[in-house]
């Protein structure tokens, strides 16, 4: 089939007919924008002559795959955070990859133990801070934005999002469901107002004095810094990498998982480990002021400028699995309410 018409397929949705496997090709399925695919699917190309077909999904992969069952077209997902990852492979959809190539480039804690996923860069979930009304070394641990002194200071989104979900998980992790029910509790005692808009409007509030402190991943920094309008929200803050008290900064992902039904195999594989190499990941994580993970690749110059940081060693996998019991305590407590 000319890639031409495979893309048309692909476009239109659920593909009806049964694709050849062509060994020139391989099909991306993606939650990632067009932009921050584009330059590594060109060089891919360049580099092997695979021709690389993508379909961008604002939503519904999972029901997706599940319709095309075993005709679907798709042989990778991208997607960012862990536990929409994770749904893919709980869906039964993913296929394990085992590469020494993969093995050597991803740590430990961003790739699935069993190879259902692996992550190509990170993004620490972390506090924006007012220059103006917070001191250096105010504030350390995400254990302390429960801490009284952070009264009427502290914006934050939904508790239910993703993010957030993912940050409760690893508080579960690190210290049980008793004692972060707790720590929710003064959390959310803390808040200058209820949970609310995405992570950069946190940071509005901020510039607009109505809170201290926020909680928002790193890469939005730069997102807001290339904003005419968001540029001043971003100069009125600093960020600091909090930890855990007894671990490092906590850390997501944005990664890649080969599917169930992938009929350009090889090819997909091929593609993972040419992303997994330090410099793709290197050009994927400035796309999007992402860390790369490899071993001895760097993060871009403005990235880099927001300052060292240990990150959190945990493998991503447990906080996927933590993930029912954060969203039940999260409600439990009613955040957002
Ligand atoms: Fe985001």
């Amino acid at each position: 089939m000319p890639s031409t018409l495979r893309t048309a397929v692909m476009a239109g949705g659920i593909a009806l007919i049964s694709l050849p496997a062509i060994a020139e090709e391989v099909n991306l399925y993606s939650y990632r924008q067009p932009e921050l695919l584009a330059p590594l699917t060109e060089a891919f190309t360049e580099e092997t002559g695979i021709k690389v077909n993508v379909a961008h999904l604002d939503k519904g992969m999972v029901e997706r795959l599940q319709a095309e069952g075993d005709r679907s077209p798709a042989d990778l997902v991208f997607t960012v955070d862990i536990s929409r990852l994770n749904a893919v492979v709980e869906a039964g959809l993913t296929q394990p990859v085992t590469s020494d190539v993969l093995t050597a480039n991803i740590p430990a804690a961003y790739h699935d133990p069993d190879g259902h996923w692996w992550g190509l860069t990170t993004r620490s979930r972390i506090v924006y801070a007012s220059k103006d009304r917070v001191a250096d070394g105010e504030v350390t641990t995400y254990e302390d934005l429960a801490d009284p002194k952070w009264k009427d200071r502290i914006c934050i989104r939904s508790g239910t999002n993703a993010y957030n979900v993912a940050l409760v998980s690893a508080m579960i992790h690190h210290h049980g469901e008793e004692a972060t029910k707790t720590w929710l509790e003064g959390v959310k005692a803390n808040l200058a107002r209820k949970p609310q808009g995405n992570d950069r409007a946190q940071v509005k509030a901020i510039w607009a004095g109505e809170c201290d402190i926020s909680v928002g991943n790193t890469y939005y920094m730069g997102k807001m810094l290339e904003d005419e309008e968001q540029k001043e929200w971003a100069d009125s803050v600093r960020i600091v990498f909090p930890t855990f008290e007894n671990a490092g900064a906590h850390m997501n992902i944005s990664g890649v998982a080969m599917t169930k039904a992938a009929p350009n195999k090889e090819n997909a594989l091929k593609m993972m480990e040419f992303l997994s190499s330090p410099k793709a990941q290197e050009i994927y994580a400035e796309a999007n002021y992402e860390y790369p993970v490899a071993p001895g690749s760097e993060p871009a110059e403005l990235v880099k400028s927001w300052g060292d940081f240990t990150p959190d060693d945990t493998n991503l996998m447990e906080l996927a699995k933590l993930r029912p019991q954060a969203l039940q305590l999260i409600q439990s407590v009613d955040f957002d309410g």
